[in-house]
């Protein structure tokens, strides 16, 4: 089973006066196909911690061990196919490219590999009907609501089948029951993929429709 294990995890970042701790010392574990919600108020610390878990950002000291891999111990070209192959990211704007359509920002993820194959877009396709949006595949973000943009990011993000879907309130800029229909969504696909959910929100309505959840308070989970 792979299995999320993070140890002792800390990060300081310096100033000219003292060193800012935000994380100190942040250990949990996380089994594949569980969901986690990470609350905490703005500035405790969430953005810092879902970074590290995506390997986006590097502790100060601590460790992170996904299965087999310490992404932390890799080097750079391991490192970077760790994140392209292993996670998946929905942020709380939905980072879509707006020159784009649907269709294409979904494949995105996947040119990397170079031109879509075939079997790509049908992937692609299946991801984009499984989130409501077959009707819209030739739309461009401005052209989406709010609520439909996140969905895009959603399909975007598992379009690589990540182990490690991570989101960062991504339900931050919606209204209450749109909010509710994407967070639903989100712990649905993560369900059907069996990926492992770590969601940072101070939304309390969203931490409950997680599995599991934690408290970062003074920069310590509880
Ligand atoms: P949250 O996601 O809970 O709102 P963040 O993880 O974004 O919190 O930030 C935690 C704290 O770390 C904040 O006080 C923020 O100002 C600080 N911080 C975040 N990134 C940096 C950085 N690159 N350099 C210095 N301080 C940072």
């Amino acid at each position: 089973m792979e299995m999320l294990a993070v140890e002792n995890v800390t990060k300081e970042y310096p100033t000219p006066a003292e060193a800012l701790v935000v994380l100190r010392g942040v250990s949990f574990m996380l089994d594949r196909g569980q969901s986690l919600a990470i609350l905490g108020p703005s500035g405790s610390g969430k953005s810092t911690l879902l970074a590290i878990l995506g390997a986006l950002d590097s502790p100060t000291s601590g460790h992170v061990k996904f299965g087999e891999d310490s992404p932390f111990q890799l080097g750079e070209t391991e490192l970077a196919a760790f994140r392209r192959d292993r996670v998946g990211f929905v942020f709380q704007d939905h980072h879509l490219l707006a020159q784009l359509s649907v269709l294409e920002n979904v494949l995105t993820p996947l040119l990397a590999d170079g031109k879509p194959t075939p079997n790509d877009v049908a992937r692609a396709r299946g991801l984009i009907d499984r989130v409501g949006l077959s009707d819209r595949t030739t739309h461009r973000p401005s052209e989406l609501s709010g609520g439909e943009r996140q969905r895009v990011a959603i399909a975007r993000a598992l379009v690589r089948s990540p182990a490690l879907l991570l989101a960062d309130e991504p339900t931050g800029n919606l209204d209450s029951a749109t909010a509710e229909v994407v967070g639903r969504l989100l712990v649905e696909l993560q369900q059907e993929h069996n990926s492992l959910l770590v969601v940072v929100t101070h939304s309390q309505t969203l931490a409950d429709t997680m599995q599991e959840q934690r408290r970062i308070e003074d920069g310590r989970l509880i």
